[in-house]
């Protein structure tokens, strides 16, 4: 994982878009006319041609990419949870910049609870506020309550990184930040993301916790569902549900 990181590192800059990381999933979906989404929508349980979300109901499907641990959406899988990173990112609001380049700031103390910071503002924004945006990531285990988390925070950018004068505004708990993985992967066929015929896994917990992951595994699996609709099997069998 970290020649990876140090490879990504050395090829490119570490980039986000203007307007957040939110800005990637809407231009992808933009550029689907014909997809309807649902969100909000928590599955239970995915069966051979079925989906069933959490509040019963039942959604018809030909072919299911599951795109996220499968384990406990499908019977045969149990038992073969992933394991999950977690962290915790909060946000703040300054007026001045405690580093001026756009550089990631991380903090090599044992004894901290901070692990990195970064100012959202030290790349192109389009943040209009005239304010500094400062996210802290906190990624070691503890037991303090979000107030206490808070003034533990800001007492620790105090004294160690030199910045005063900030004010919360956010903390995001993310409970599956990166899946904690044994066996590193690059790569998948996409003949391996086939669980069977009517289901496909994907998601970054097949490969490694990236955005590169994300899109390899994804890429596969699509490929894996264009191979079984040429190779007959199941376009037989949906042109004979239509028919009928
Ligand atoms: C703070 C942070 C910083 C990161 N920075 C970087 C970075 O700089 N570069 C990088 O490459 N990677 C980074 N990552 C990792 C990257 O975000 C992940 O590797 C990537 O988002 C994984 O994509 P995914 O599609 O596999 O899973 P996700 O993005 O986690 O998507 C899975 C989706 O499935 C949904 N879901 C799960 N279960 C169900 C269910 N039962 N029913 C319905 N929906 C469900 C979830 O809500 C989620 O929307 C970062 C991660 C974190 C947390």
């Amino acid at each position: 994982m970290f020649e990876f990181v140090y490879k990504m590192f050395g090829n490119g800059l570490a980039v986000i878009p203007k307007e957040g990381m939110q800005a990637i999933p809407n231009q992808l979906k933009s550029n689907l006319k014909n997809t309807h989404f649902k969100f909000n929508s928590p599955v239970k349980e995915v069966k051979d041609k079925r989906i069933i979300l959490e509040d019963e109901s039942i959604l018809e499907s030909n072919i299911t990419i599951i795109a996220t641990d499968a384990s406990a959406l499908i019977s045969n899988l149990k038992n073969q949870e992933t394991d999950w990173k977690s962290c915790n990112t909060l946000y703040f609001e300054t007026k001045k910049r405690a580093i001026n380049k756009p550089l990631i700031g991380l903090i090599c103390d044992d004894n901290m609870l901070v692990n990195n910071i970064f100012y959202h503002t030290s790349v192109a924004t389009l943040n209009k506020t005239g304010k500094e945006l400062l996210s802290v990531t906190v990624v070691k285990r503890h037991q303090l309550n979000e107030k206490d988390l808070i003034d533990k925070v800001v007492e620790e950018l105090h004294s160690k990184c030199n910045i005063s004068d900030i004010s919360f505004l956010k903390r995001y708990q993310i409970k599956k930040a990166l899946p904690m993985l044994t066996n590193l992967q690059y790569e998948i066929s996409s003949t391996e993301t086939k669980l069977k015929s009517t289901i496909f896994l994907a998601g970054d917990q097949l490969l490694n916790g990236s955005l590169n992951a994300a899109m390899i595994a994804g890429e596969r699996a699509a490929m894996g569902v264009i191979q079984t609709l040429e190779d007959g099997s199941i376009t037989d069998e949906l042109t004979s549900e239509y028919s009928s």
